[in-house]
C-alpha cells in the first residue's frame, strides 16, 4: 500500500525536532539549562525578527470573502431548498463519476498549495509545518472517499443491500484544522450522494472558500456544496435546528455540540449530530521508552499548532523512575526551549500564535498555577497582540485537578507521576473525554496492558498522538469525545453512515 500523502509531509516536518541526550541539535545556543525562554526577546535578534513578523500576521487583512453571510431566516430557508433540490442530481449520477470529481478535487487542492498555505497562515496563524501535511490530509480525504464512493453501489459493503444517502448534511467545522476539516466532512457526504451546505468558523471563513474553489474547480456543483456564513444568533439556530438538514457534521467543542443537540431535538427522525469534539489527551513515558523519542513526541504533540488542536497532548504521565530522571527533565526543558515561536508563514517557526488573544480556561493555563505545580518554563506573552504566546511547561500537575481533567486548547504541557502503570492508565483514563492517548515503552506486556484499557478513540504506541492519517489511523473519539454512531473520519465505515440502508424494502 502507497503511504499516504499527508503521512510523507508529517514525516518531513517532524524531522527537525530529534533530540540526543544532550538536547535538541537544531538550536543548542538556545538549549541551555538555567536560560530564560528562548525569548530573551530584547536581545535575541532571531526573536525580535520573528516578533516584527508575528505582529504583521496578527495584523494582516483577512482575505475577502465570497460566501454570503446570512441575515435572515428567509435566507436560510432558500440555502436549503436549493441543496434539496442539488441534491437529486448530484445522488443520480453514477457512483463512479462522483468519484472522479473527488479524484480530481484531490489534485486541485494539491495544485493550489501554496495559495492555502497563505491563507492558512494569515488568517489561522498556522505554521507551514502544519498547514502543508494538512493540505496533503484533504486531499487525501478526497481519494479515500473517492473509493468508499464506489464500494457503497457494489463493493462489499453493500452485500445485496442499497444505501440512501441523507439528502442535505450540514458541516459545522473548526478553525483550528481550516481546510482538512471543512473539506473532509463535505467530501464524505459528496462521496455518500448528499448535497452539503458548509458553515465554516467564524475565524476561518477564507481557508475554507479557497479550499472550497478547488472542490467546484474540480467539477462539484456549487448547489450541491454551498458555503454560508452566519451568526451564532437566531439566523444560525434556525439553520443548525432546520427540519430540511438531515445531519449535521460537527467538530468542536463538547458544550457546542450539546447546544445543537438541544436545538435539535423536536426533529421527527431525532436531532442527528455526528461528530468529534473536545479531548483532554495524555501520553504515558515508562522506564523502558526510548527517552529521545518520547521527548520529540510529547514535544510535537503538546506544541504543534501551538496546542490548539482536539488531539494534542496536554499532559504527559511519568511513570516511575522517568518522573525523577535528571536525563529526561533536561531533554524535555531543552526542547521545549529550543521551539521558535513566531511569524507563521517564516519557514524557521515551530510555533505560531494562538488564534486569539487567551481568555478562561487558556489564559488561567497560561498564567496561574494550581497548588503543587511549578513551571519548568514559563509562558510569556511575547508582544502586544495578546497572541503570540512562548510555551509552558510544568510540573505537579495534581490528581483531580482544573489542569488535569479540563481541555485548555494552547501551549502548556503538564506533567504528572504515576508510580506505576495502573496508576497512570488511571490519570489518564480519569476525564470525562476519551479522544487520544498515547504511550512510550519499549515493553510489549506494558503496551499490551496499556492498550487493552486505555479509553481513546485514538490510541498511539511510540509515536507522537496527533497527526492522525486518513486510511491509516482512521480518527474518532470515544465518551465524551464523540457525538452520534462513531465511525471514524478517515476510516471504512464513514461514508456508510452517512445515509440509510434497505434491503427489499426493509430497513437493512
Ligand atoms: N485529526 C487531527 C489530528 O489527528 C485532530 C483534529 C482536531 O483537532 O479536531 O491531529
Amino acid at each position: 500500500q502507497s503511504m499516504p500523502e499527508q503521512e510523507r509531509r508529517y514525516r518531513a516536518s517532524i524531522a527537525d525536532i530529534e533530540t540526543t541526550s544532550t538536547g535538541p541539535r537544531r538550536v543548542p545556543e538556545r538549549a541551555e539549562i538555567g536560560d530564560t525562554f528562548a525569548g530573551t526577546p530584547d536581545s535575541d535578534p532571531a526573536l525580535a525578527a520573528n516578533r516584527e513578523w508575528a505582529a504583521r500576521a496578527v495584523a494582516s487583512e483577512p482575505p475577502s470573502l465570497w460566501s454570503p453571510h446570512l441575515s435572515s431566516t428567509a435566507e436560510v430557508d432558500d440555502v436549503v431548498r436549493t441543496a434539496r433540490s442539488a441534491h437529486q442530481s448530484w445522488a443520480a449520477r453514477p457512483a463512479a463519476e462522483r468519484a472522479a470529481v473527488l479524484r480530481e478535487a484531490a489534485r486541485e487542492l494539491d495544485a493550489r498549495r501554496e495559495q492555502l498555505l497563505t491563507v492558512m497562515s494569515s488568517e489561522a496563524g498556522k505554521t507551514v509545518g502544519e498547514s502543508d501535511p494538512e493540505i496533503s490530509e484533504a486531499a487525501d480525504f478526497a481519494r479515500y472517499y473517492a473509493d468508499r464512493a464506489e464500494e457503497l453501489e457494489d463493493g462489499p459493503m453493500s452485500d445485496g443491500a442499497t444505501f440512501t444517502p441523507h439528502p442535505v448534511v450540514l458541516v459545522t467545522p473548526p478553525w483550528n484544522f481550516p481546510v482538512a476539516i471543512p473539506i473532509g466532512g463535505p467530501l464524505a457526504a459528496l462521496a455518500a450522494g448528499s448535497a452539503v451546505i458548509l458553515k465554516p468558523a467564524p475565524q476561518t471563513p477564507g481557508c475554507v472558500e479557497a479550499a472550497a474553489e478547488a472542490l467546484y474547480t474540480a467539477g462539484v456543483p456549487r448547489e450541491a456544496l454551498q458555503v454560508v456564513r452566519t451568526d451564532e444568533d437566531e439566523v444560525g439556530q434556525h439553520l443548525i435546528a432546520h427540519d430540511d438538514i438531515d445531519l449535521i457534521i460537527l467538530t468542536g467543542a463538547t458544550d457546542t455540540a450539546e447546544l445543537f443537540d438541544g436545538w435539535r431535538h423536536d426533529r421527527a427522525e431525532g436531532s442527528r449530530i455526528y461528530g468529534e469534539t473536545s479531548g483532554k489527551n495524555a501520553l504515558i513515558v515508562t522506564p523502558s521508552a526510548d527517552y529521545d523519542l518520547a521527548v520529540a513526541d510529547l514535544v510535537q504533540s503538546a506544541f504543534g499548532h501551538a496546542g490548539q488542536k482536539c488531539s494534542a497532548a496536554s499532559l504527559g504521565i511519568l511513570v516511575g523512575s522517568v518522573a525523577t530522571s535528571e536525563r529526561f527533565r533536561r531533554q524535555l526543558i531543552d526542547a521545549v526551549r529550543s521551539i521558535t515561536v513566531g511569524f507563521p508563514a517564516d519557514l524557521s517557526t515551530r510555533m505560531g500564535p494562538v488564534i486569539e488573544p487567551p481568555e478562561g480556561k487558556l489564559l488561567r493555563a497560561l498564567t496561574t498555577l494550581e497548588p503543587g505545580e511549578r513551571w519548568l518554563v514559563e509562558p510569556r506573552p511575547l508582544d502586544d497582540s495578546g497572541r503570540l504566546w512562548s510555551p509552558g511547561l510544568k510540573e505537579g500537575v495534581r490528581p483531580g485537578s482544573f489542569f488535569h481533567l479540563t481541555e485548555v486548547f494552547g501551549p502548556v504541557l503538564g506533567l504528572m507521576r504515576a508510580d506505576d502503570l495502573d496508576e497512570a492508565i488511571e490519570l489518564q483514563n480519569a476525564t470525562d473525554f476519551g479522544l487520544t492517548g498515547g504511550i512510550h515503552s519499549l515493553d510489549e506486556a506494558e503496551i499490551d496492558a496499556w492498550t487493552e484499557r486505555v479509553e481513546v478513540g485514538n490510541a498511539y504506541v511510540n509515536r507522537h498522538i496527533t497527526g492522525a492519517i486518513v486510511q491509516r489511523q482512521s480518527f474518532g473519539g470515544w465518551k465524551a469525545s464523540s457525538v452520534g454512531p462513531g465511525a471514524k473520519a478517515g476510516g471504512p465505515s464513514y461514508v456508510a453512515q452517512l445515509g440509510t440502508w434497505s434491503r427489499d424494502g426493509l430497513p437493512a
